[in-house]
């Protein structure tokens, strides 16, 4: 018996292998999950379809989170094929590059808009239709994170802004579907080399500190992640909801 046999977990936010979503994916499926994938766009499907195939993923749908129809024709479908599910993971942010870069004070009010939009917002869109489906199952939701929502970290900007969003949402949505018994939280993930990453100007550096300074002295990786997605998904983390959970070497608690 896997940590997840007998539940049903809808991801947002694989595009390659290297996705902090896929290796949630892995393992998920290793503990008995059964797996629906989304997409953002056809650029991605083509990496993502051959990926979910080879977890035998029930369901493989577009999903662009700017679009409530999108949103709401994905779970239509869940809702036909399964009836109702237990998991979801929302891993999607982004930002214009070059609002990653260089001065806050160059953020422009659109991409300040989409960020937040994009990064923040596309939680809450996707809980108002995902609610119902999980009712009365005692299911969990989980987000991804940055430290740079608490703290300032150089190019981070504006997503600094958007996962402060982010993790606000995360509590007050964990208040507003406790009472049905469905959890929700995040995980504050130390620097990963992915796509978004790449995005970030400046990121090697950041994960150079990391190794150099975090108690664990090292820097985490997809799988570290994937495992405590696993424990905050899982019945392990039954009292566990609104929390933000760093999976970071420890950086976090250092101070100088
Ligand atoms: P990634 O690029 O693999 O994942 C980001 C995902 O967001 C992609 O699948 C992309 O298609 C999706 N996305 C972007 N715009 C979208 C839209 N409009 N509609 C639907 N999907 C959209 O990179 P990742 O590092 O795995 O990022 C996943 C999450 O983890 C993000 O929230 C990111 O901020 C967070 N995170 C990453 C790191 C890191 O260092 N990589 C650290 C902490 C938190």
């Amino acid at each position: 018996m896997g940590l997840l046999s007998g539940k049903k977990a809808v991801i947002f936010g694989v595009a390659n292998e290297k996705s902090i979503a896929w290796a949630i994916t892995e393992a998920f499926k290793r503990e008995g999950a059964e797996l629906a994938l989304t997409y953002a766009n056809d650029m991605v499907a083509k990496r993502v379809r051959p990926l979910a195939e080879s977890v035998g993923a029930e369901l493989v749908l577009p999903c662009d989170v700017r679009s409530d129809a999108e949103i709401r024709t994905v779970f239509g479908e869940i809702g036909q094929v399964w009836g109702g599910f237990d998991i979801l993971v929302h891993s999607i942010a982004f930002a214009n590059k070059e609002e990653l870069k260089g001065s806050f004070l160059n953020t422009t009010r659109e991409g300040f808009a989409m960020a937040l939009d994009i990064s923040a917002y596309s939680l809450v869109a996707l809980v108002k239709e995902a609610a119902p489906l999980m009712q009365g199952r005692r299911g969990s939701v989980l987000t991804m994170t940055y430290y740079g929502a608490q703290k300032v970290f150089p190019n981070y900007n504006v997503m600094g802004v958007a996962k402060a969003a982010l993790e606000a949402s995360v509590r007050y949505l964990a208040e507003t579907l406790g009472p049905d018994g469905t959890r929700v939280n995040a995980i504050s993930a130390g620097p990963l080399k992915t796509l978004a990453a790449a995005g970030v100007s400046g990121f090697n550096q950041i994960a150079g500190h990391v190794e150099e300074k975090a108690p664990l002295r090292s820097n985490i990786t997809q799988d570290d992640v994937a495992d405590s997605a696993l424990y905050l998904c899982s019945y392990l983390a039954r009292g566990v909801t609104g929390e933000i959970l760093f999976v970071d070497s420890g950086y976090n608690i250092i101070g100088l």
